[in-house]
């Protein structure tokens, strides 16, 4: 066998140095982590998502149920929410997901606590959501791997990742020969 490869790319940089929209959408994901009803993990996470079909922002919260299996992701919960509010084979133009231990505050715009180089930044630190969201998020891209989503590291800084660099081995309903 031969190793065939590909890189990932995760953008870095400062909440001050983000467009209007994606900064809003930061305070909108800050303030649904608060409804997260979280008893079992104690761990909140708030989702913005907007519609490339009307701009409108979407949001989610992480959904915990005593019966385990039927707990809501957060990224799921704001999807599901836009696409009943707009219809089926609604495009997502771009994703913003805070999460964090419920004893964590997050603080906007964020304070950078580390003085570092970009270059510094692990991989492990970027905030991402799961593989079964991210699985959830592709369905909604429409087949555009450009679709962008942010986070806010516990350093303060934020950071984008694309779904094509997030989740590069894909499957969607593309190989199905299915079209919302
Ligand atoms: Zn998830």
């Amino acid at each position: 066998m031969k190793a065939i490869s590909r890189t990932v790319t995760v953008w870095v940089g400062r909440f001050e140095d983000l467009d209007g929209v994606v900064k809003e959408m930061f305070y909108v994901a800050r303030e649904v982590r608060e409804k997260a009803q979280a008893p079992s993990s104690r761990y909140l996470v708030g989702v913005a998502a907007q519609s490339a079909n009307t701009g409108y922002v979407y949001r989610g919260c992480n959904v915990e149920r005593a019966s385990w299996t039927q707990t809501t992701h957060a990224e799921q919960n704001a999807l599901d929410s836009m696409v009943a509010a707009e219809g089926r084979g609604v495009k997502l133009a771009r994703l913003v997901l805070v999460a964090g231990p419920e004893s964590i505050d997050i603080v906007l715009p964020p304070v950078i606590t580390k003085k570092r180089e970009i270059w510094q930044v692990k991989f492990s630190e970027i905030p991402a959501p799961c593989g079964h969201c991210l699985q959830c998020i592709w369905e909604n891209c429409l087949e555009d791997g450009s679709v962008e989503m942010y986070g806010l590291l516990p350093t303060g800084e934020v950071t984008m990742v694309t779904i094509d660099n997030a989740f590069p081995l894909k499957f969607g309903p593309a190989d199905l020969g299915v079209k919302y």
